[in-house]
């Protein structure tokens, strides 16, 4: 069974799939012995582990947690914007209450971010705009954005780039994005093509660097290695595939991972093995306790196709299926010719994904005014009982931090 180290900080600014703006995927990733404070600091080691992934929203959901900071014991106030969005479902007068219904806390932890810079007296330049020490919650948000080390992107869709461009007069000097050569050259040729957003590239406020899937890369940061898997997320209307991608992040220090899905279909969709590609890669890393979260889309309740792209409940469990065959498969060679849902799997003593966090994003907002995670959560926490995966489902929400 995966245990959970708390290794991990994932900061949620935005989890939703659309369509309303400013709420759209994105997160940021840092070890948890590494502080706020120390990143103000502009620590080298620290800003050299502090990632973006993907960029749907970043400087305005940075805001809005630290001017809620420290106004409610976990950031209910921020969090609660998408379950708000459904009164008829939401208990609003005790969203704590209704946060817990959605996270699965048995095997990781939740905090608020940026709790630890309560007391902002650690400027210490010369600067004379900061010389009262007090630095405003824009000043803090401004040196967090230029304190990431890099942005992880997972495909070139606007709903997950779109603060790169719009937060990019900030960026005090060049920012590395890496992503599959297919998302950087789209980047390039369609966002920084000096006619929707002026050519950064060229002006040296922008570095594309383009990773090969499956290449572990050790000299992206020092304390983590990163590794990407190309994805197919649906076709193009010219009937070629849209790919998109997967990012296994290995803390080297402490030989411990995390994998964060982009949008992604199921190879059921697709008729690929893309996904199954990554649960290979990822199986062992289970069996020997070096992974416990899986960061993963679900954009809808079970619906018929067209899917566009994405991942329904049925075909989420159908994957973890897929994921727990070949965890098993490895400690036992008799099994691999069986189908994943065979019985033997569902019967197996030691489940091997007991415990192990699916933490579902890119949730669609709905106008049928019932909350569309709680519906999709309901098919998810049913099916992994009837399977018997004895997954813990999450579904994210903004505003809050998940250590994993
Ligand atoms: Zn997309
Ligand atoms: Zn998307």
């Amino acid at each position: 069974m995966p245990h959970n180290r708390k290794l991990f900080e994932l900061v949620i600014l935005g989890c939703s799939g659309g369509p309303i703006s400013g709420k759209t995927c994105s997160f940021l990733l840092k070890p948890t012995d590494v502080k706020t404070i120390d990143l103000i600091n502009g620590n080298k080691e620290a800003k050299d582990s502090f990632f973006a992934l993907d960029a749907g929203t970043g400087l305005s959901s940075i805001l809005s947690m630290l001017d809620t900071k420290g106004k409610e014991e976990l950031n209910t106030i921020v969090s609660s914007f998408l379950l708000n969005l459904y009164p008829n479902c939401t208990d609003v007068t005790d969203s704590k209450e209704t946060i817990y219904e959605f996270i699965d806390t048995r095997n990781m932890e939740i905090k608020s971010p940026f709790q630890d810079i309560e007391e902002i007296d650690v400027w210490k330049g010369n600067d004379t705009a900061r010389s009262n020490k007090q630095l405003s919650n824009y000043q803090i948000s401004d040196i967090l954005l230029n304190s990431i080390n890099g942005y992880l992107i997972t495909h070139s869709h606007l709903d997950h780039v779109c603060s790169l461009v719009i937060n990019s007069p900030s960026f005090k000097k060049k920012k590395s994005v890496f992503g599959i050569p297919f998302t950087i050259d789209s980047i390039q040729k369609n966002l920084f093509n000096d006619e929707i957003w002026p050519d950064l590239v060229s002006k040296e406020l922008i570095d594309l660097h383009k990773i090969k899937p499956e290449v572990r890369y050790t000299n992206i940061s020092t304390r983590y290695s990163i590794t990407a898997f190309e994805l197919s997320h649906g076709k193009k209307s010219d009937g070629t595939r849209y790919l998109s991608t997967a990012f296994l992040i290995n803390d080297v220090k402490e030989d411990y991972n995390l994998l964060f899905f982009g949008d992604v279909e199921s190879d059921l969709s697709s008729g690929t093995e893309m996904n199954s590609k990554v649960w290979n890669h990822v199986s062992p890393l289970i069996n020997d306790d070096k992974l416990n979260s899986i960061i993963i889309e679900c954009s809808t309740v079970d619906i018929p196709p067209p899917l566009f792209g994405h991942l329904i409940p049925t075909h989420l469990i159908n994957e973890c299926l897929n994921l727990r065959k070949k965890c098993i498969d490895l400690l036992n060679k008799s099994s691999k010719k069986l189908l994943p849902d065979d019985d033997f799997y569902r019967d197996y003593k030691e489940q091997p994904l007991e415990g192990l966090n699916m933490i579902i994003i890119h949730v669609k907002e709905t106008l049928d005014n019932v909350n569309p995670r709680k519906l999709i959560l309901k098919i998810l926490k049913d099916l992994n009982i009837k399977y018997n995966l004895k997954i813990h489902f999450t579904i994210a929400l903004s505003g809050i931090s998940l250590l994993l």
